[in-house]
């Protein structure tokens, strides 16, 4: 194999401009020739294939967001989509295609596996989602800028004694509503994996509020419901006030956190020597420090799991 390109898909997450790098050099370490497409599957039907030298990679690790941009694309969805993308990579004589993404873009990485061109995913959302690794790209980052908003919440909210709600990102995974309320100390964490009930909520704040709690903080998954609903529903059962605050896009960006640097730089050069062994149809994937590689298809067909041991901790600890 003598080129191989990269591109970024669907949501960005902070660290993917490591893997960028990593890819890049460690390509040109290995005297490959690497292209970069930029705008995802997007670019490459519409050939936005550059060629990359050392400088273009240079200056980029500390940043958020992705150097090639990222872009959601109906087209590739298509036979004929994929068909342009493969034939823009053949016309290059690109052999290998990295491709940094969540779950969708491995589903395309795996499509292209089958029309001839070798690829290797790298799983990069802040949401966590991705089966077969314990870690991807951004989540790290994500996870700490929510912790730190939660910790300025929780001053005003101990300053006015007041409920908050605080809604955050996570469709269909709780990872980081988890994590973030356990680390941020929020009394209530509502995932879309786990039903909780109002009124136990209710009862909750009210004993804190008899045993002189000064605030409550809920921390919600934006899949469960709207952070308005949520205080809708729990008026129901308790005459307080609340306020709410709907994170929102500041938890996908900012500089990406040193774990999510080294994440992004080794699933970058693990990607690359993964090429140069003949592998394809697999993503990097990591456990216990270790990096593995899985197959796609398993990785798309599964759902994470959360870890049920973390929710109980959070509620044991927030009596
Ligand atoms: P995030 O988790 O941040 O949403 P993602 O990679 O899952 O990231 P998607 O929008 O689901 O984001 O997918 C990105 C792109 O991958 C899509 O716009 C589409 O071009 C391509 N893609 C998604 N599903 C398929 C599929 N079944 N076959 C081919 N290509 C796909």
């Amino acid at each position: 194999m003598r080129k191989i390109a990269v591109l970024t898909s669907g949501g960005d997450a902070p660290g993917m401009n490591a893997a960028i790098r990593a890819v890049v050099r460690k390509g040109i370490f290995e005297n490959l020739e690497v292209y970069g497409v930029s705008h995802g599957y997007e670019g490459l039907i519409n050939n936005q294939i550059k060629k990359m030298e050392l400088g273009d990679v240079g200056d980029i690790i500390h940043r958020g967001g992705t150097k090639l941009y990222s872009a959601r694309s109906e087209e590739f969805l298509t036979l004929a989509g994929q068909n342009k993308a493969v034939a823009n990579l053949k016309n290059l004589g690109i052999e290998g295609l990295i491709v940094i993404g969540g779950d969708g873009s491995y589903r395309g990485a795996s499509r292209l596996s089958e029309l001839g061109i070798k690829t290797i995913g790298i799983p990069a959302t802040i949401d966590n989602d991705i089966a077969g690794t314990n870690e991807t790209i951004g989540y790290d980052t994500a996870l700490n800028t929510i912790v730190d908003m939660i910790d300025k919440i929780r001053d005003t909210a101990t300053s006015h004694e007041r409920t908050f709600i605080i809604e955050v990102m996570g469709r269909d995974s709780g990872q980081l509503a988890l994590n973030a309320g356990l680390a941020a100390g929020a009394e209530t964490i509502f995932i879309p994996e786990r039903q909780t009930k109002m009124s136990d909520v209710a009862a909750r704040i009210q004993s804190g509020l008899e045993r002189g709690k000064k605030h409550s903080l809920i921390v919600l998954a934006e899949g469960v419901m709207s952070a308005e609903s949520c205080s809708l529903e729990l008026g129901k059962y308790i005459n307080i006030e609340t306020r709410l605050s709907v994170l929102g896009h500041i938890q996908r960006g900012g500089k990406p956190t040193a774990k999510d640097r080294v994440l992004g730089s080794r699933f970058g050069a693990y990607a690359v020597e993964l090429l140069l062994d003949g592998q394809t149809d697999v993503g990097t994937s990591i456990k216990d420090d270790k990096m593995y590689f899985v197959e796609l298809k398993s990785v798309y067909n599964q759902k994470k799991n959360y870890d049920s041991s973390i929710y109980q901790l959070s509620k044991e600890l927030s009596i």
